[in-house]
């Protein structure tokens, strides 16, 4: 059985302090509510990401990841972070290819596929955002758009490399919008991402793959998305910075 998880996404939030007050809360209330093979993921700012993982410590159904990491190993690039930087506070996941990311950094499917790369060969599970913008939707080319973003960005992968990554399926039009997409319309592309996985790496590891959905996800309409047979859990954004609606969303799985 494939993994459910869901994943919170602070972005920009949360000072040191209040995103360690935030995390004492929410370990301990979703560690109490995690079953099976059920993982919540908590993608912090850098700067509390030791911090976290320490205090994670024991809730082994709590993990950590962070939000970005640079496409190179090391080297002369002030200001960032790399993947092994990032491994070594004991994160273990990274979002990558956030759609703000993509928007506002220009962060293309090829440099994304490096960073795939990059954060594998150094131990971190890539949390590998898709999905397309408003005008994609309604110019009816967002099949094209998604199948462009998997190839691009993962299907280079080898299957045991791909395996050790999640998919995030994040209609632009839906982040932090409050519009939610409808369980009808996730479920859609959702089965499309699978389809398009079994083609490249088999039906087994299609099966195996967890598929999340993120954009405006809250505890009031977490129940119908994750009750769709390829949606195999969230990226949480607005609603992951409330350790009560976080828990609740993580709920929803029992
Ligand atoms: P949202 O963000 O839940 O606030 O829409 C989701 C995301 O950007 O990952």
């Amino acid at each position: 059985m494939r993994k459910k998880i869901v994943a919170g996404n602070w972005k920009m939030n949360m000072d040191y302090n209040e995103g360690l007050s935030l995390f004492s809360e929410v370990v301990n209330m979703v560690n109490d509510e995690a079953t099976g093979n059920q993982q919540a993921v908590v993608c912090s700012p850098f700067i509390h990401l030791h911090s976290l993982v320490q205090m994670a410590k024991g809730y082994t159904k709590v993990s950590i990841g962070a939000q970005n990491a640079h496409q190179e190993e090391k080297g002369a690039y002030t200001g960032e972070i790399s993947a092994k930087m990032i491994r070594s506070t004991g994160a273990e996941y990274v979002i990558l290819g956030h759609s703000e990311r993509r928007q506002y950094f220009g962060e293309s499917n090829e440099l994304l596929a490096k960073k795939t790369d990059t954060a594998l060969a150094n131990g971190l599970k890539p949390i590998f955002c898709i999905g397309e913008t408003l005008d994609e939707r309604n110019n009816g080319t967002y099949f094209d758009v998604i199948k462009t973003q998997l190839a691009e960005g993962l299907f280079h992968l080898d299957e045991q490399h791909f395996g050790q990554t999640v998919i995030a399926y994040e209609p632009v039009w839906a982040i932090g919008t409050g519009v939610t997409a409808t369980s009808d319309q996730a479920q859609e592309i959702h089965a499309f991402i699978r389809k398009e996985i079994a083609a490249k790496y088999g039906e087994q590891v299609a099966d195996a793959t967890t598929i999340l959905y993120g954009g405006s996800c809250n505890p009031k309409n977490a129940a119908e998305l994750f009750a769709q047979p390829d949606i195999d859990g969230g990226l949480i954004g607005g609603a992951s910075l409330k350790s009560r609606d976080f828990t609740d969303i993580v709920k929803t799985f029992n």
